[in-house]
């Protein structure tokens, strides 16, 4: 008997109730030139934590990239970078003369047999009807999470009223997406020291949808506050495309999942998918950012400074006009009326006299006018009834009406 109970101990992988300090480790390298670097096992993942303006190559079995900080965060941390199981060892390449000491950051996120069958099990018993307005099948974290340190207690909700599209800047070489999703979930609860995954939903390109920051029984529906958006993550939703979009295009599997996705999200939240709404993003003080948008519309060069990245890629970034024309067309199929969002700004009346804008019944609200940039030029209160003196202004601008709860456009020309 107790050789029995030996035995199974032993058959326990690693990661069973694993601590985070199990699923990762830390190794420094110092070197000149180049060096190779012999992979603990298990390894599944790397990152780094770099100086500002350190920069190197790697070289793994499926790629050699340049390894950069990351922007996004204030500590110097590099971008994730997947490998095989069978990955041995890396080549490290320095960008600069001299010393370059860095930190290796490995991940063990590897999982059991039962864990990918739970996943095959779910993918089978939530297989969804295409084409509809219905939320299509995900993949829950607690089962592609299984044997990996929970996330932080108390989520925080949100009420989405952006769908903001990402990619994982992850090789496309890499095709476990199960632990793919395992090792992204590692990277920001680690490195990043996020509460949770930073993305809302991922889509792996094989078209599948996986769960991501986890509402954890107090927030019942997936209105959870992620952490993807340059630290502006109210009213978003972020959905990580797995893979680097720079290189090629997105697959038309995972594209119809996205589609899926967003109509559905859209029709749930009384959202208009070829609107905009005012975001707080950037500096100095937001911008009319559209309800469907890729993380790179966080930035605008010269108008207003959020956080600048390549993400989702260029090749995703094409394709939004059409994403959202796709989820228009399944909108309209599910009798969605497009365009004529109801809300409580809806008996708000604008007119113009002179130089003069009028706004009339009206709860309180605020509002915004801005130019074609996206740039604010005035801004203001209102209730019940306001004026606004726009003679100052030049050119074509939109005024913005906002609520807690819905926004108002009125475009004029000075
Ligand atoms: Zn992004």
């Amino acid at each position: 008997m107790i050789h029995k109970l030996l035995s199974l101990f032993l058959l326990l992988p690693t990661l069973a109730n694993a601590s985070l300090a199990q699923a990762i480790y830390n190794h420094k390298i110092t070197f000149s030139g180049d060096t190779t670097f012999v992979l603990p096992d298990s390894t599944t993942a790397i990152s780094f934590s770099m100086l500002q303006g350190q920069s190197l190559w790697l070289e793994t079995e499926v790629e050699t990239i340049a390894i950069q900080i990351n922007e996004h965060l204030e500590s110097g941390v590099s971008q994730l970078v997947l490998c095989k199981p069978t990955q041995k060892q890396i080549r490290l390449v320095a960008a600069e003369n001299g010393r370059i000491s860095i930190i290796l950051q490995g991940y063990r996120a590897s999982y059991r047999a039962i864990t990918k069958s739970k996943v095959a099990a779910q993918l089978a018993a939530l297989a969804y009807k295409k084409g509809d307005c219905n939320m299509p099948a995900a993949i829950d974290q607690s089962i592609w999470r299984k044997d990996l340190p929970p996330p932080k207690p108390n989520p925080i909700a949100t009420q989405v009223q952006h769908v903001i599209i990402h990619h994982s800047a992850t090789s496309n070489s890499i095709t476990d997406y199960l632990m793919a999703v395992r090792n992204i979930y590692l990277y920001h609860v680690n490195n990043n020291g996020w509460d949770d995954v930073g993305y809302n939903y991922l889509i792996s390109p094989d078209g599948v949808l996986w769960a991501g920051r986890d509402g954890q029984g107090s927030i019942t529906d997936d209105n959870v506050k992620g952490a993807h958006f340059c630290g502006k993550n109210s009213n978003t939703m972020g959905v990580c495309l797995i893979g680097n979009y720079s290189e090629k295009p997105p697959t038309d599997t995972m594209l119809g999942t996205l589609r899926q996705l967003v109509a559905w999200k859209v029709k749930k939240e009384n959202l208009q998918p070829l609107e905009y709404s005012f975001h707080p993003v950037g500096s100095p003080s937001g911008f009319m950012l559209p309800v469907i948008c890729g993380h790179r519309d966080g930035h605008k060069e010269g108008v207003f400074s959020g956080c600048q990245t390549e993400c989702p890629g260029n090749y995703t970034y094409q394709l939004l006009d059409s994403i959202r024309q796709q989820v228009v067309r399944q909108l309209k199929a599910c009798q969605y009326a497009v365009g004529l969002a109801e809300n409580h700004l809806q008996n708000l009346q604008i007119t113009r006299v002179n130089s003069l804008l009028m706004l009339q019944n009206s709860p309180a609200a605020q509002w915004q006018i801005i130019d074609m940039s996206g740039k604010v030029v005035m801004t203001g209160q209102m209730k019940n009834q306001t004026s606004i003196d726009v003679s100052s202004l030049k050119g074509l601008f939109i005024l913005n009406v906002a609520s807690d709860k819905a926004n108002k456009y009125y475009k004029f020309i000075n």
